[in-house]
């Protein structure tokens, strides 16, 4: 068993999640991966990976891939609840099939998660949730009316467990990134809402790699426990919306 603690990413398979499980990784952290292309995390070929087949919509494959892990390498220290699509879309045209897919994956999905683990973290009286919202879950934008709709939601809920954990001496984290260079994109499926924010991006002068928020994340996790950084909103400097 190594001596770091395990550590959980959902969404592992690419962009930020891989980023952070590589960065962890490379800590000498066990890291449960979960998503729902094992090939992708295979791939990586990351040390002490414990890699899953999980969709975060379905409770109870988180549920059995965490306490596959925990009997390898110890409780979870830290969930990474950060699987999420991003289907961007004029509100007055989207499919209400698409607010589904965003809704369950994005906030129910980050919900899931945070229960897998937050038990036991509580009774340890230890450990670190990092929730992914997004710039979009500080302000909204009239393109990405649901998508602003479920990263709000997931800085609510953290505001709420941060007071309410605070007093099991648990950390929760909330991560709002600006534009990252991922493959997020490939889940706009509406084809002017693609364009406008990928004539934004070039505006800006391009995203940053997933790489710098996987750092700032392994630097906030490394404070001590009593020290808690509570937010992490990373963008490219020539973001300003
Ligand atoms: P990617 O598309 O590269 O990564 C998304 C990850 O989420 C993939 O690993 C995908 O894995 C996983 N995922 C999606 N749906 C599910 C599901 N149902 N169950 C399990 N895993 C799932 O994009 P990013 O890295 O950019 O996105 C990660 C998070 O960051 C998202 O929550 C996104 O909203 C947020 N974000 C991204 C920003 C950006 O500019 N890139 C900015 C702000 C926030 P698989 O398909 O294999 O299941």
């Amino acid at each position: 068993m190594s001596e770091k603690k395990l550590v959980a990413v959902t969404g592992a398979s690419s962009g930020i999640g891989a980023a952070t499980a590589q960065a962890f990784s490379r800590a000498g952290h066990p890291v449960l991966m979960m998503a729902r292309r094992v090939d992708r995390m295979e791939e990586m070929g990351l040390d002490n990976a414990v890699i899953r087949k999980v969709d975060v919509r379905q409770r109870e494959e988180i549920n059995a891939a965490v306490a596959e892990a925990e009997a390898l390498h110890g409780p979870v220290d830290m969930m990474f609840a950060n699987a999420g699509i991003a289907r961007l879309a004029d509100i007055g045209r989207q499919p209400p099939e698409e607010w589904d897919e965003m809704i369950d994956i994005n906030t129910k999905g980050v919900l899931n998660s945070v229960h897998a683990v937050m038990a036991g973290m509580m009774a340890r009286r230890s450990g670190t949730l990092v929730m992914m919202s997004s710039i979009a879950g500080r302000k909204v934008y009239p393109d990405h009316t649901v998508y602003c709709g479920t990263k709000f939601f997931v800085h609510a809920v953290s505001e709420s467990l941060r007071e309410y954990l605070s007093g099991y001496d648990v950390r929760v984290i909330v991560i709002s990134p600006g534009v990252i260079e991922t493959e997020v994109l490939s889940g706009v499926l509406d084809a002017e809402t693609l364009a406008n924010y990928k004539a934004n991006k070039v505006k800006m002068g391009g995203g940053i790699g997933p790489e710098h928020v996987a750092d700032l994340i392994l630097n906030a996790y490394n404070l001590p426990q009593k020290a808690l950084v509570q937010e992490i909103c990373l963008t490219p400097t020539r973001q300003t919306y």
